[in-house]
């Protein structure tokens, strides 16, 4: 991909390392006097300085108090591209929705390790990348690509922003009011039916991260030869069929969320090669 000359992403909040794993994290409110007394009487007294931290400053999970004081930009490398690519399915899908008579409202992306809170409950890294509508914010620890690389075989830097772009179609189905109605009509159903919706959801999120891909490529020039092949590769390796092959060595279509590895790759190629929400329509046709 050419990212070298997009701006980095406003929306980005790195919270890496803030003790997701050992749940002890130190808020700001907390004096280095307040903290040096609780090391010390945690010595002595032998009780877990997290437990007389939450005593000092009033109960909660310390944590959690210091999520907005933390707040930052990543200044690595991966960070970095991830909040290119960010700001990319920023500007495209502001334009994408102008062309509508819309106004695109930018998601929020959260890096994390472990866990962390979210307002859709705690984010896992076993949960893989996931979007929260209650909060419009993309949740990601970076392990997932490692997961991706060693377990499925996926690389290269375009199969890294799908999944991005994946999510981000999350996002725009929330703001288009499609989330609200497939969940809607999910209370509604038998499980499998509420699974077929499912796949439908994610289908059209592959389609609308091909948009975006195909925006971006005409407006900026993005892709580079084999970017696409990648980002199918991608799409084709998460597939529900292939996942479930991996973890338990057989498939249960019923239990399909996602959709299969063929499917994913038909509805992000439709997206890519029309660059066109209509064409995106998961709902209406028959998701072969
Ligand atoms: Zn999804």
């Amino acid at each position: 991909m050419r990212l070298e000359d997009q701006r980095e992403s406003d929306n980005i909040e790195d919270r890496r390392g803030e003790g997701g794993r050992s749940g002890f994290g130190i808020g700001r409110g907390v004096g280095v006097g307040t903290l040096l007394v609780v090391l010390a009487a945690s010595y002595f007294l032998g009780i877990d300085p997290s437990v007389m931290l939450s005593l000092f400053t009033g109960g909660g999970p310390p944590v959690s108090q210091s999520t907005q004081a933390q707040r930052s930009a990543p200044d690595d490398a991966m960070g970095t591209f991830i909040s290119k690519v960010l700001a990319d399915t920023e500007d495209t899908w502001r334009e994408i929705f102008q062309q509508s008579g819309r106004q695109y409202r930018d998601p929020k992306l959260v890096l994390f390790t472990g866990a962390t809170p979210t307002a859709c409950g705690t984010g896992q890294t076993a949960t893989g990348p996931f979007y929260c509508p209650l909060d419009q914010t993309i949740y990601i620890d970076l392990a997932f690509y490692q997961e991706l690389r060693e377990r499925f075989q996926v690389r290269g830097d375009f199969a890294q922003a799908y999944v991005i772009a994946h999510e981000v179609g999350h996002h725009v189905q929330n703001l288009l009011g499609i989330m609200d109605e497939v969940q809607a009509a999910r209370s509604r159903s038998s499980e499998a039916q509420a699974n077929a919706m499912s796949v439908r959801l994610e289908l059209q999120a592959d389609c609308l991260a091909g948009v975006w891909a195909s925006h971006a490529d005409r407006t900026r020039n993005i892709l580079e030869t084999g970017d696409i092949e990648e980002g199918l590769t991608a799409a084709s390796a998460i597939g529900d069929d292939r996942v479930q092959q991996q973890m338990q060595g057989y498939i249960v279509p019923d239990s399909f969320t996602h959709g299969s590895s063929a499917q994913r790759v038909t509805w992000f190629r439709r997206g890519i090669e029309s660059g066109d929400i209509r064409q995106c329509n998961t709902f209406e046709t028959r998701p072969h």
